[in-house]
């Protein structure tokens, strides 16, 4: 499963917050043997929204967007995702009845705006806040406080599945340019995808389908290379 994921939000973009639903999001859908083939950061503009949502709906198998949920001025999230579906905003009975069910809020204090989500879109409850996401289609709305993201993805995760994938770190103690060649053999030999990240020492990972190959070409490469001192 190939998904995109689209994280709403000018404080984003000018570095006052750190993108850390991105991350999160991205290893536990790794977790999941799924892989995410775009981030994108897009500021709080209904236009920049609804193109992204539309251009990735159309060459993903899931779109997930964060963030700029809520009745506010620049939470416009629902409604780039309404334009890029053509649909109306409308506000959903089944949130409202959750929320003073479960939410314990009364209707009438609920500032205006709270409960509309597209039309024909299924609400995805907020255990941890107010601002309810939704499904429409393969397109995952969910909120931007990170507490409240990561409880409503984990009650669709199981939505999320692909051919689960190992991985191994290798750290060593060599310059990346002198591994080239122990590199390419670790790739030709064990049929494994290899990454090589630098920085106080060199971070190799190993991932493949196959957990003791790469068990073995972690092992490989280890027999092979200087490793850090402990
Ligand atoms: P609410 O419904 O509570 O208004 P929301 O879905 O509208 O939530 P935002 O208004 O976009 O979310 O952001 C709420 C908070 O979450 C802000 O403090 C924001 O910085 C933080 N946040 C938003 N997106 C991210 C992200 N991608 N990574 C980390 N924090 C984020
Ligand atoms: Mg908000």
């Amino acid at each position: 499963m190939r998904v995109a994921l689209v994280t709403v939000g000018d404080e984003l973009l000018s570095g006052d917050t750190v993108n850390t639903n991105a991350a999160w999001l991205g290893e536990r859908l790794a977790d999941r043997g799924v892989t995410i083939e775009r981030t994108t950061v897009v500021p709080d503009r209904v236009g920049d929204i609804a193109r992204v949502v539309n251009e990735y709906r159309a060459d993903y198998d899931a779109v997930i967007v964060t963030g700029g949920l809520g009745p506010t001025h620049d939470d416009v999230t629902m409604a780039g995702v309404a334009a890029a579906f053509g649909r109306e905003l409308v506000r959903s009975e089944a949130v409202l009845e959750w929320l003073e069910s479960e939410g314990g809020y009364a209707r009438e204090d609920l500032t205006e705006g709270t409960a509309h989500i597209p039309e024909g879109a299924d609400p995805l409850h907020n255990e941890a806040g107010v601002a309810p996401g939704c499904v429409l289609d393969s397109v995952y709305v969910l909120p931007g406080v990170p507490d409240e993201m990561k409880a409503m993805f984990e009650g669709i995760a199981d939505r999320f599945e692909g051919t689960r994938r190992y991985t191994e770190t290798v750290a060593v103690d060599e310059p990346e340019s002198a591994m080239l060649d122990r590199l390419r053999d670790l790739r030709e030999e064990f049929g494994v995808k290899v990454g090589s990240y630098p920085g106080e020492t060199v971070r190799i990972k190993v991932e493949g389908t196959d957990e003791s190959v790469v068990a073995d070409a972690a092992a490989w490469l280890r027999e092979r290379v200087e490793a850090p001192e402990e």
